[in-house]
């Protein structure tokens, strides 16, 4: 059994990690502030006596170098995200993304040099990869940034210098850190508070609304389930091969954004239709998309063996019934 700290513990994906790691046995402390998470998420682990929720602030050294201390693994996923979020406020995004990875980094550094036994798992994105115009990005691709007076690129470069803190831990001290770049990761428990696209096309299909797409509708994505992003997570960084490098994680399957909205559209057997909206409309005159984004996952195939479980139906069906039964008040 060992201690995993997992922080952004009450987020999307970092519940459905926790439940994972409690079903293999392990303890689990998450910490998490609830500025895009939410407690509730958890509700399947709190009456487990392994799990130990901790609220709080990942920037907080002295909480976090009292957690990092009991760990054994640290799952390191709290972070500024959404686009939407993310463009408003880069301050807000530079300081949540970086600093605190930088001391969860050099915490864990100092408990391998005292002689314990130290995993490091960081997620990092897509976003990494910038505008880079390939249509299949590997992980050695070039990163290809908008200028700064565009503010979303924050988030991607913000998370480029986690990957270079996380790699540099590796190389100079030996920390064994993996870089996970996950690729528009959805399932039950992802808010659409934030710009994610999957809730709120849903959203707004069960409530007979028209679903929104922003530009042309043209923008090629990628979208795997968190269950099977849960598993190339636990499965990197428990393997000793995975350390001190970067795998993209999610699907290879494209799909365009107006294709989704018209699947989430036949899948609820919805009358909603689709509307347009200028991205200056949908976040401010300076926004910047990525038009295509896939990632190569030959390097996470190969390493552990990992393969998709989950289509993008399926996907779609899951979502639905969990946006259903949020509808009718079961809990999430
Ligand atoms: P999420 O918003 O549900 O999870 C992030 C969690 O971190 C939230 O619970 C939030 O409250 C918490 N948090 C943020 N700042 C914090 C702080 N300073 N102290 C403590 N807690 C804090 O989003 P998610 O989709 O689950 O994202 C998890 C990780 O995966 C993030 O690092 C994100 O950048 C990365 N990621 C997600 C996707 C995706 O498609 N969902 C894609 C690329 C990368």
């Amino acid at each position: 059994m060992k201690t995993c700290l997992v922080t952004g513990g009450a987020g999307f994906i970092g519940s459905h990690l926790i439940e994972r790691l409690l079903a293999d046995g392990h303890r689990v402390i998450a910490v998490d502030d609830e500025s895009t998470g939410a407690r509730g998420n958890l509700s399947g682990a709190t009456q487990n006596p392994r799990f130990e929720y901790v609220a709080g602030d990942v920037a907080d050294r002295e909480l976090m170098a009292g957690v990092v201390d009991r760990a054994d693994v640290i799952y390191h996923l709290a972070a500024a995200v959404g686009v939407a979020l993310v463009a408003k406020d880069p301050i807000a995004c530079i300081e949540r993304n970086v600093e605190p990875t930088r001391f969860l980094l050099s915490r864990a550094t100092e408990r391998l040099r005292e002689g314990n036994d130290v995993r490091f798992f960081l997620a990092s994105t897509s976003e990494a990869y910038g505008k880079n115009p390939k249509p299949v990005w590997s992980e050695d691709d070039d990163l290809v940034f908008g200028p700064t007076t565009r503010s979303r690129w924050s988030y991607g470069a913000s998370k480029a210098i986690d990957e270079f803190l996380a790699l540099g831990h590796f190389r100079q001290h030996g920390l064994p850190a993996v870089i996970g770049r996950f690729f528009n990761v959805v399932g039950p428990r992802q808010s659409g508070a934030y710009g994610m696209v999957l809730p709120r096309f849903v959203d707004a299909a069960l409530a007979g609304k028209p679903l929104v797409v922003h530009d042309d509708g043209q923008q090629v994505r990628c979208f795997s389930h968190v269950q099977d992003v849960i598993r190339a997570v636990v499965g990197l960084t428990e393997n000793e091969a995975a350390a001190g490098r970067v795998f993209n994680i999610g699907s290879d399957r494209p799909v365009s954004i107006l294709e989704l909205a018209q699947r989430v559209i036949a899948a609820t057997g919805s009358a909603s239709t689709v509307s347009f909206q200028s991205y200056s409309d949908a976040y401010d005159a300076d926004f910047e998309d990525v038009r295509r984004r896939v990632p190569d996952l030959t390097r996470l195939k190969q390493t552990i063996g990992w393969e998709a479980s989950i289509d993008l139906d399926g996907i779609v069906r899951d979502v639905i019934s969990w946006r259903k039964a949020l509808r009718a008040g079961e809990p999430a």
